[in-house]
């Protein structure tokens, strides 16, 4: 259920729109009647989708670029951007915490300046749970305290504190989205997950599925759950993408800056997951048990009860079977195995 953008169409502006979870909002935009431009530096994106599969235009270029950043918002009229260029390793972000200060708060503050200038107002931001930390009560709601552990997550909390302030000074509005596990891929088969290196629990489980790695790793078995492996809510990239429309409407409609978790509410295990992979994959899947990774922690289960009250958003694939049937079919696509 897409919201109707007004007429005529706005353009967006969507940074990282090559990327995983951008390149699901550009899509979702364009099939809701949207305009986008695309910016992307194209170091973790990928070309072949925008010119393959989302067929808008590409800006390849840094968000740190401000002369570029002047250029795109005098020569396209833009209403909005949605903002997901951001490094996202958690661990290099620990061993390398200025490349992530530099990309994902200083690129950040670099297009907001930018947006003020050019007199755009409405701003739709990528998130994380991260900035929670370790959790002291479950389900995470949006009021619960902060405490990143990692660079990575102090870099979104310092840009959300940046968006208060900017909202203070000068009335641009944001909407803010915090996501839980993001996974899956688009059902049509065409976009999904591919980073590089990948580090993520269920790609790493379909590359062990599909033998492009010998087994999947389980980082840690003695936690303090029935299993004794760490429980995640995962959400579907393509409702975190209905979201980010959801959000955009709401600006546009002047709708105040707010902060939404999203998130299904369901925990699973690493060891249900891979249970779940494979009876969706029919492959088997060898494991091997691991110490634990640092900086995980035990539980991440989050509240969305704010974003489905207040923006009517509704997920279409909560199920843990759908959202892996999905990014089978899509790495088997890619990948060819
Ligand atoms: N995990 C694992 N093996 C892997 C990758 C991840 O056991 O090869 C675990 C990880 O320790 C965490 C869960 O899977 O408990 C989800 O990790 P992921 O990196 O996918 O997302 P995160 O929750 O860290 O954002």
């Amino acid at each position: 259920m897409s919201p109707e953008p007004p007429s005529p169409q706005p353009t967006v502006l969507v940074t990282g729109g090559a990327g995983y979870i951008g390149s699901h909002a550009v899509l979702a935009l364009k099939q809701s009647g949207y305009n986008v431009v695309i910016l992307d530096n194209l170091v973790y994106g990928h070309r072949d989708i925008v010119e393959n599969v989302l067929d808008v235009p590409l800006i390849v270029g840094d968000t740190t670029d401000r002369a570029l950043l002047d250029r795109i918002f005098a020569e396209h009229e833009i209403s909005a951007v949605m903002h997901f260029a951001a490094y996202i390793a958690v661990g290099e972000s620990v061993t390398d915490p200025g490349k992530y200060y530099q990309n994902n708060v200083h690129g950040t503050l670099t297009l907001l300046e930018a947006m003020v200038a050019a007199n755009v107002k409405r701003f739709v931001f990528s998130s994380t749970c991260a900035i929670y930390g370790i959790p002291q009560e479950i389900p995470i709601t949006e009021d619960h305290p902060k405490a990143p552990i990692s660079p990575y997550a102090s870099s979104k909390w310092m840009v959300e504190q940046i968006l208060q302030d900017f909202d203070t000074a000068y009335g641009l509005k944001s909407s803010i989205f915090r996501y839980f596990n993001a996974s899956g891929a688009h059902p049509d088969g065409g976009l999904g997950e591919d980073h590089s290196p990948e580090t993520h629990l269920l790609p790493l489980i379909l590359f062990a599925a599909m033998g492009r790695r010998e087994n999947i790793a389980i980082f840690g078995t003695d936690y303090d759950t029935p299993d004794g492996t760490c429980i995640r809510d995962y959400v579907h990239v393509c409702d975190l993408a209905s979201a980010h429309v959801l959000g955009l409407q709401y600006l546009l409609d002047g709708g105040e800056t707010d902060v939404f978790n999203l998130g299904n509410g369901n925990g699973f295990s690493v060891r249900d997951a891979i249970e779940v992979a494979r009876q969706v994959t029919g492959r088997k899947i060898n494991v091997v048990e691991h110490e634990r990774r640092p900086g995980d922690s035990t539980v991440l289960l989050g509240s969305a009860e704010k974003a489905k009250k207040r923006l009517g958003w509704q997920p279409q694939y909560p199920e843990l079977s759908d959202i892996i049937a999905h990014a089978w079919q899509w790495h088997q696509r890619r990948h060819g195995m």
